[in-house]
């Protein structure tokens, strides 16, 4: 628990809080929704939370620029419909856009389903207003469409998880709304099959703008939101969004259709309508809270791997989850190569918590050694800190601690997350 929290109004009020911090020593933990993965709007060391959520106002929506200014409070969904109205879109799209906030997914550079065509949340910050642990109010990068002056700290910040400074403005690219959306759902008798399904798509040259993958423990605890129900003789399912001009939409879906059957997909469908489509949306988002109907704690792990690796990786966790005996479930950005895998257990077991540990461990390794990253999306924050020396050398972990004390030397802000 911290021992205080503040909601602060405005970017000068942020200002004299971490002025208080510097002079008095004490933690300051932002915090957006808290809906983070990986603990980093938990205060680690007690100090005060600064919950960001009053500063929620959309400054400006400039359609001509393609451009938008907002606070760190404004939920990410509430932005979407509302460059929407301009015909423009936002393309990053965490499950969790309904109530994260921007503020909470610059600072973890949020994913979604929409990356493997549009990228993630850097790919969208332009510039930033924000207030460092000293106290002053700087802004960084452009409001234009390109800029290059000075080192990016802009990008240096986004993904920063709170440790380096307060976002208390940003400036984001918006792109022009595709004119047509097409949703699709397969299934798989084998989880490799959807892995390579995922991989041939791609490298037929179709670029989706989602290819989100489900294995069936996954599915099952959702099953309610599919039409069709749960088939019987599959392992895994494939959702699969095209967009683009009516054209361009209807052929991708041709080209994506067959090589679907191509791989051994089955029961391949367009959603019949956009509330079929929605309701298999639905069916997506709801996984991660669905999840706890086998088990009462989950360990929560989102491993990044090239895409050509991924049957090996599914391969591998189907193999962590007979050894151990845990049930292991997986679902994720299969189009990124990025994998949610779970590992539900009772925590209060002790030799429940030990396997699950090792679990993880292994998978680390493995994935490490397939050339892939511990964290796509969620960050490091407390939950994987002690991970940080599998994948940073100490070199580059030197370089990062110096660059935290260059701004923040009196190491106030987010203290104790990301091993800094
Ligand atoms: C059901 C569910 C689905 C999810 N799906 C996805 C997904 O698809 N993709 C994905 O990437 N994540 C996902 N997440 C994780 C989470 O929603 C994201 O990490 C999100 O970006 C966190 O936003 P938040 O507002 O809740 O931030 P918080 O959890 O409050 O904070 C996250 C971090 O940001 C820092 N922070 C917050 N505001 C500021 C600020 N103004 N300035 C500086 N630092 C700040 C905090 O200190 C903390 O380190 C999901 C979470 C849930 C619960």
């Amino acid at each position: 628990m911290p021992e205080a929290v503040a909601f602060p109004e405005n970017a000068v009020q942020v200002a004299e809080i971490l002025r208080l911090a510097t002079a008095h020593g004490f933690a300051v933990t932002p915090r957006g929704a808290g809906s983070g993965m990986s603990g980093g709007a938990i205060a680690a060391q007690k100090g005060l939370v600064l919950v960001m959520t009053r500063m929620n106002s959309i400054c400006r929506i400039d359609a001509d620029n393609f451009i938008g200014i907002v606070q760190p409070g404004v939920v990410t969904g509430g932005f979407q419909k509302a460059v929407a109205q301009y015909g423009l879109m936002y393309p990053p799209d965490p499950s969790s856009a309904d109530f994260s906030t921007l503020g909470g997914n610059l600072a973890e550079c949020a994913g979604g389903p929409r990356a493997v065509k549009y990228g993630v949340t850097r790919d969208y910050v332009l510039g930033l207003e924000v207030v460092l642990p000293t106290g002053e109010i700087i802004r960084t990068g452009v409001k234009t469409a390109k800029g290059v002056v000075g080192y990016d700290l802009t990008h240096l910040l986004v993904g920063s998880e709170g440790t380096l400074g307060v976002i208390t403005e940003m400036t984001l690219r918006l792109l022009a709304r595709p004119e047509t959306v097409e949703t699709l759902s397969v299934w798989f008798g084998q989880m490799e099959d959807a892995a390579r399904a995922v991989s041939a798509i791609l490298r037929a040259g179709i670029v989706p703008r989602a290819l989100e993958y489900m294995d069936k423990n996954a599915i099952s605890c959702v099953k309610n939101y599919l039409e069709g129900g749960l088939p019987e003789d599959c392992e895994a399912m494939l959702l699969i969004e095209a967009d683009g001009s009516f054209g361009e939409t209807t052929e991708a879906v041709k080209q994506i259709k067959k090589v679907l059957a191509d791989c051994g997909g089955r029961y391949i469908e367009s959603a019949r309508s956009p509330e079929a489509a929605n309701s298999l949306w639905k069916a997506r988002k709801a996984i991660s809270p669905a999840l706890y109907t086998y088990g009462p704690d989950k360990i929560n792990e989102d491993i990044v791997v090239p895409r050509s690796r991924l049957p090996e990786m599914v391969e591998k966790i189907r193999l962590m989850g007979e050894q151990t005996g845990l049930t292991m479930v997986s679902f994720g950005h299969a189009g990124d190569g990025n994998i949610h895998f779970n590992i539900m257990l009772d925590k209060n077991n002790p030799a429940q918590f030990l396997a699950a540990r090792q679990a993880v461990d292994a998978i680390f390794d493995f994935t490490l050694a397939l050339g892939g990253t511990i964290s796509g999306e969620h960050g490091v924050g407390l939950a994987k800190a002690s991970y940080m020396e599998k994948e940073i050398s100490p070199e580059v972990l030197a370089l990062m601690k110096r660059i935290k004390a260059a701004f923040d030397p009196a190491g106030i802000l987010n203290p104790g997350k990301m091993r800094l």
